[in-house]
């Protein structure tokens, strides 16, 4: 899924004429992608000469950054170590289902 770099676009609005489906906006200073209706072409990828554009991929840290944060917000529901520990599983197995739904 594409995203825009707001501190590297500078607001050339190419990506936008060059989308399909049009779903491309820009309500500042730089653009913004409606990531529901994308329909994943690549093609703002390619024609943004400032590489603001970003692969997904690049985001893994920040999702695994709001996966701890969530797992520890829920830990403050439990106690005991055993409890903790029993939440924790479940949230590992939570994770991993959603990466097999995903593939
Ligand atoms: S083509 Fe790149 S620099 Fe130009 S508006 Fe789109 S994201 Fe910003
Ligand atoms: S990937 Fe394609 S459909 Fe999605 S925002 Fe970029 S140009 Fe538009």
């Amino acid at each position: 899924m594409p995203w825009v770099n707001e501190e590297m676009c500078v607001g050339c609005g190419l990506c936008l004429d060059e989308c399909p489906v049009e779903v491309i906006s820009m309500p500042g200073e730089t653009d913004v992608i409606d990531d529901e209706k994308c329909i994943r072409c690549g093609r703002c990828h390619d024609v943004c000469p400032e590489e603001a554009v970003r692969h997904d991929s690049e985001r893994i840290p920040q999702g695994i950054e709001a996966n701890l944060d969530w797992t520890r917000r829920l830990l403050e529901h439990f106690d005991s170590v055993k409890e903790k520990r029993e939440l924790i599983e479940r949230m590992k197995r939570y994770f991993a289902k959603e990466k097999k739904v995903a593939e």
